[in-house]
């Protein structure tokens, strides 16, 4: 099938191309490079372009005849959305409407859509089921959330197919430990500690230790990239039958930031200085997912499930490329 990556030159999207042209597809990533590295796109064609132009998205769709598209390109840091919250509407509500608005147009209608645990803000129930109220506490969530309404309308027209993959703490290296995570500023918890194992930064901070967990740190549901992608590969093939899906993709394992900071210090064989900080704005203390649906339904698989593997393919992608990308 011939795919739209929109922001597939990013840690999530970079590796999904990967995956969608080794599984045969064709696909075509469409990428502003505003986080995304263009050196991350091997094997597959490239369009610059951003998701506000949308003669350039009805151009592509027609030129490359695509036949869905896979969404990644949006702003992933909820502490920063508590900072700036229209900043987050206008790129991943806005943005999308308009994506939306020229695959009507273009006539396409599979969509994959990514969409996060931060949909559920502070769930009662953990772990995590789909039906669990949406009540997000960061625009983060409210805005993937709000993407997740306006398919739910857009498919009741008739004009769209979609799945929401709602994702927890995607994490490690894939292709082979070849595409790994470089965020600029990085703001993710495990390749922040990697960077203070390598002595690329003084220590790692704890935001929080007064949350209502076993240690009082945050428990996220850490799940490696390749799995993650996997998920949409069938949620894709999926959609030929069905018109709506709606997953969690995590583990259902949680771990808190101590406990992710000590797997690492192991994988790593390295020891540096941990300090205790204030709580970060938006962040929910635990979140972990039920995945039964995807399983029983799509049939998901995950390759990765250990914490430690996660850790060392992130290890040696980072020992590997210190830099991060050359771009
Ligand atoms: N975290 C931390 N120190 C850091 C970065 C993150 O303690 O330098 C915590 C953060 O507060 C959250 C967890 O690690 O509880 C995971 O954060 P991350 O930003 O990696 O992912 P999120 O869960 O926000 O999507």
């Amino acid at each position: 099938m011939k795919v739209l990556v929109c922001g597939g030159a990013g840690y999530i999207g970079s590796n999904m191309t990967d995956m969608l042209t080794k599984s045969g597809h064709q696909p075509v990533v469409f990428d502003n490079l505003s986080k995304g590295h263009k050196t991350a796109v091997k094997n597959a064609e490239f369009v610059r372009g951003d998701l506000a132009d949308y003669n350039l998205l009805v151009e592509t769709f027609r030129k490359h005849k695509i036949e869905a598209v896979m969404h990644f390109a949006a702003l992933i840091e909820a502490g920063e959305s508590v900072e700036l919250p229209l900043k987050y509407y206008h790129n991943n509500f806005c943005n999308t409407r308009n994506l939306l608005t020229a695959m009507e147009d273009a006539g396409v209608e599979k969509f994959v859509f990514s969409s996060t645990a931060a949909v559920y803000g502070i769930p009662q129930d953990i772990p995590i089921v789909e039906g669990t109220r949406k009540l997000a506490i960061n625009p983060y969530g409210e805005s993937k959330w709000a993407v997740e309404r306006m398919c739910q309308f857009q498919r009741a027209t008739g004009k769209l197919r979609y799945a929401a993959l709602r994702y927890f703490n995607a994490a490690g290296a894939g292709a082979g430990s070849t595409l790994g995570e470089d965020h600029s500023p990085e703001t993710h918890l495990i390749p922040l500690i990697i960077q203070a194992a390598m002595g690329k930064r003084a220590d790692i901070k704890i935001f929080g230790t007064d949350y209502p967990t076993d240690d009082g740190t945050c428990v996220r549901d850490y799940i490696h990239i390749q799995d993650l992608c996997s998920a949409h590969l069938l949620a894709l093939a999926r959609l030929d039958d069905e018109t709506e899906l709606v997953y969690n993709l995590g583990n259902g394992t949680g771990y808190s930031v101590r406990q992710v900071i000590d797997v690492v210090k192991a994988v790593s064989g390295k020891d540096f200085s941990v300090v205790e900080t204030d709580r970060r704005p938006g962040d929910p203390p635990v979140l972990t997912a039920d995945a039964s649906k995807v399983i029983g339904e799509l049939g998901w698989k995950t390759q990765f499930p250990q914490l430690e593997t996660i850790v060392e393919t992130a290890w040696k992608w980072h020992n590997e490329n210190p830099d991060g990308y050359p771009d």
